[in-house]
Formats: structure tokens, C-alpha cells, sequence
């Protein structure tokens, strides 16, 4: 069940009948799916995200986000782990910063992807939970967003910042509330690797993969809640 706090009507595009929302995980779609529910929106969530690596991560991940779904009653598509053709698309950019061109061939194919599926299966209108992390730069977000649904003049990207009305802050207490687990790097091996780089340099330990729970192991000495590499 939802809790009570009360929100404001979405203002929705109009004319528009049904979402297909890309979903990057469950914290991050956590409040997006409540913000659509509270505004009566019919959605569907894609969860299409070959980018997540190891796939016991991936599975991790995936499993967080069906059990929010199958909570509401929330359609939820499985779409390929198709990780070969995500690292054909990433070679030569390993070595890329987060942000950088090797996040737009990421953004780029999960929206491609995205919008396929919203043009052979009638949905008029696509968004996405990525863009509501902080971490996040949502003006390369929404350019591959944008890109993806050109491709099919019926479709719509809806640019929704879903950080604003204390978006951002609702998507940790809703983490919190539901223990979604707290993953600590973007996704690929390239980040994780990254990740912890930047934490063997400030001291700290490696990251541990599947043991953190947002509102159950937070603040221990190993699992530090304000981590800076919570982004999807
Ligand atoms: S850092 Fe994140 S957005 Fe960038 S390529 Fe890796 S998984 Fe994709």
C-alpha cells in the first residue's frame, strides 16, 4: 500500500491514453510508479537493462522491481538481457567517465529498445525512471529519450522531470519503506570498476555486491547510506 502523502495531479500529455515506463531498478521507478498510480495513468513497466552487470546483479535487480510491480498490479515486461550486443555497442569506451559518450550508446540503446516495443504494442507515450536520480545528467537522459521516439511519429517521449515536488527525496523514503536493495554503482563492470577505484582511494572497502538494504543495514561501517554511487 501506498502511504498517505498526498501529491499534485501529473500534468499528463495530452490526448494520451497509456504509458510504457522504462524502468532502470526499483528505487529509482519507485516513486515514478507512484506518481503515475496517484494521478490515475494506466502504464506498463519495460524493464530492459543489458547494462547490469554481473547477472546475479542483474537478476537482483530485476527481482526488486517485479515484487514493487506485482504490489500494485503493474504490468511488467522482462525484456532481454541481450549483455553481448551491449558490449559490442560499448567497446572502444571503456575507459569513459559516467556522463560520458559511453552513457548516451547506454541511454541510447535501452530507449531504442523502449520505443520498439511502445510502436508494436500501441503505446503512445514512453518515459523513464532514470532521470530521477541526482547523479544522473538529465538533459543526455532526455536527448536519448527524444532520439528513440523520432523514430516513430506517433510516439511521444515524456519529458518529465520526476525529480521536481520532492521527487528525489520520496524516492529514498519510499526505498526505505519498501527495503529495496541499495545498489552501490551505475550497472556495467565498467563502473563498478570505477566505483571502487574511487572508494580504495578514500579509504573505504570494496563494494559488496547484494547486501544492502536501504532501510535495514544503512549506516553500518561498511555500507554507508549516503554512498555518492547509488545512480543507476
Ligand atoms: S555508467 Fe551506467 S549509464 Fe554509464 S554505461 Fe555504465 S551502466 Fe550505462
Amino acid at each position: 500500500m501506498q502511504d498517505d502523502f498526498k501529491r499534485a495531479r501529473l500534468a499528463w500529455p495530452e490526448g494520451k491514453n497509456k504509458v510504457l515506463l522504462h524502468s532502470c531498478c526499483a528505487p529509482c521507478s519507485g516513486e515514478v510508479m507512484e506518481a503515475m498510480l496517484a494521478s490515475g495513468i494506466d502504464f506498463t513497466i519495460f524493464f530492459y537493462n543489458p547494462n547490469i552487470h554481473p547477472l546475479k546483479e542483474y537478476e537482483l535487480r530485476k527481482d526488486e522491481n517485479i515484487r514493487f510491480a506485482e504490489k500494485f498490479g503493474i504490468p511488467f515486461i522482462d525484456a532481454d538481457y541481450d549483455r553481448d550486443n551491449w558490449f559490442a555497442r560499448a567497446k572502444g569506451m571503456e575507459n569513459e567517465p559516467e556522463r560520458g559518450i559511453r552513457c548516451t550508446m547506454c541511454f541510447d540503446m535501452r530507449f531504442e529498445r523502449t520505443a520498439l516495443y511502445a510502436h508494436e504494442h500501441g503505446f503512445p507515450v514512453i518515459t523513464s525512471s532514470l532521470g530521477i536520480s541526482r547523479w544522473k545528467d538529465m538533459k543526455q537522459i532526455n536527448g536519448s529519450g527524444v532520439r528513440a521516439a523520432a523514430h516513430y511519429p506517433e510516439l511521444l517521449y515524456w519529458e518529465y522531470n520526476w525529480r521536481k515536488g520532492g521527487g528525489s527525496a520520496r524516492m529514498i523514503e519510499i526505498s526505505k519503506r519498501e527495503n529495496f536493495y541499495q545498489q552501490e554503482y551505475c550497472g556495467c563492470i565498467y563502473s563498478l570498476r570505477d566505483s571502487n577505484e574511487h572508494r580504495m582511494a578514500m579509504g573505504r572497502e570494496r563494494i559488496h555486491q547484494g547486501v544492502k538494504f536501504y532501510g535495514l543495514n544503512d549506516g553500518t561501517e561498511d555500507t554507508p547510506v549516503k554512498d555518492d554511487s547509488t545512480e543507476k
